[in-house]
């Protein structure tokens, strides 16, 4: 017998068929003698149209309404489950979030502070499978309070590690996690195993099988995951600390790719302490992140290039706060390209192979693909090139990293 968290996505709530069916699996995991939590999204779409109600409302409304307005659709979505389990048969209640989940700061984006296991412990005692909605908990004021878009995922981590759970399963609408966009390469390859380090690259990415916050707590609590179809019944990828000894897994987990940003370059600005701080506090100050950064100083040239990337919605602000601290910073050009996209490798083995990320730059060599930017971590290697040579990039890359699937079997 085991203790399980199972979370469904949206698009396995969307109507009652589809309940049914999320309810038939859910008996299973019962009936096999498992104490089962179920943690639900609203149904897909749901919560868009209520965030777009909140707007034509009150176009500046109070974050405590919108989250009051918002939550509802998971409250269905658990009531829903709920009587349909009965129905099965199943013993089956839900709760509510302001029940268990203790939640704190911004309205609409609030975080985890604890989860009250007492009542899950309770029902889970007699038998009963714990139907909770995600996505929401209760304020410190005692008001309603969401997690971010895509919360629920993180109110299903939070919950297995309130209550111990020895799983917590993710059945979402695709069936694992994958080398790669496989709407970009076809031949992508779903992933066995991927370190939730690994996870964090590739959720942060861009990759959204995952709220990033959801993989970032499992990661603290040491709570392993996996990601499953709804639909199929096929082995999806697990997430965990380190991979199995004897996994025969390639040292790159996957490609990542990102359209999310363009890039700022000040030339000739002074070599001198000082410089590369002046032009990056203005943008902390204006809330606007930095991810790539380089800068070289070139001995006795007495004058630098900063290269660096925003987030390609911010540039326009971030070009306005550079051009007003011109004064302070010194510099002699502003150069900004908003068609760049960031290709990078991610996998633990660059750790232990620094061959890797000369394989990675001899690949796009050959493609004659130009690096603007290189930037490496630990696990990943990043490289900033036009954008409409993303595609390509990233192909040859998964080739050239042999993960392309054999042909003929995909997945
Ligand atoms: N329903 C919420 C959303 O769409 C939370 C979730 O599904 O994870 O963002
Ligand atoms: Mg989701």
């Amino acid at each position: 017998m085991a203790r399980i968290v199972m979370k469904f996505g949206g698009t396995s709530m969307a109507g009652i068929e589809r309940i049914l069916h999320v309810a038939a699996r859910v008996r299973r995991e019962a009936d096999a003698g498992n104490e089962v939590l179920v943690v639900v999204s609203a149904m897909a779409g749901e919560t868009d149209r209520l965030v777009q109600l909140c707007r034509e409302a009150a176009a500046l409304h109070d974050p405590r309404e919108y989250d009051v307005v918002v939550a509802s659709g998971e409250q269905v979505t658990a009531g829903l489950l709920a009587m349909t389990l009965q129905n099965l048969g199943v013993q089956a209640r839900s709760f509510m979030g302001w029940q268990l989940l203790q939640a704190s700061g911004t309205h609409g984006n609030a975080r985890v502070e604890a989860v009250e296991s007492r009542l899950l412990d309770e029902a889970l005692g007699s038998g009963t499978v714990a139907v909770i909605p995600g996505f929401q908990g209760v304020s410190p004021n005692g008001r309603i309070a969401t997690l971010g878009r895509g919360g629920s995922d993180t109110s299903a981590v939070a919950i297995a590690a309130g209550v111990r759970a020895d799983r917590c399963d993710i059945y979402t609408d695709v069936d694992g996690v994958y080398t790669t966009d496989p709407r970009v390469v076809p031949r992508a390859r779903k992933l066995e195993q991927v370190t939730f380090e690994e996870m964090l690259e590739l959720a942060g990415v861009g990759s959204k099988v995952l709220q990033v916050r959801s993989v970032g707590l499992a990661m603290r609590e040491g709570l392993p995951l996996r990601v499953l179809s709804a639909f199929e019944d096929k082995p999806g990828t697990e997430i965990v600390e380190r991979l199995d000894e004897g996994m025969e897994r390639n040292a790159i987990a996957g490609i990542a790719a990102d359209r999310n940003e363009a890039r700022v370059t000040l030339t000739g600005i002074a070599d001198r302490p000082g410089t590369v701080a002046a032009a990056i506090n203005p943008l902390a100050e204006a809330g606007i992140s930095v991810d790539m950064i380089v800068h070289a100083a070139t001995p006795n040239r007495g004058a630098s290039d900063l290269t660096f990337t925003v987030p390609r919605a911010s540039l326009a602000q971030a070009v306005a706060a550079l051009e007003n601290w011109r004064g302070d910073i010194g510099y002699d050009g502003l150069l900004t390209d908003d068609q760049v996209a960031k290709v990078s490798i991610v996998g633990v083995g660059i750790r232990s192979n620094p061959q890797l990320a000369a394989r990675m730059f001899d690949t796009l060599a050959e493609r004659r693909i130009n690096l603007q930017a290189v930037t490496a971590s630990e696990i990943k290697v990043s490289a900033l090139i036009a954008e409409d040579e993303l595609e390509l990039a990233v192909r040859v890359l998964h080739t050239a990293f042999g993960l392309d699937a054999p042909a003929g079997a995909a997945g």
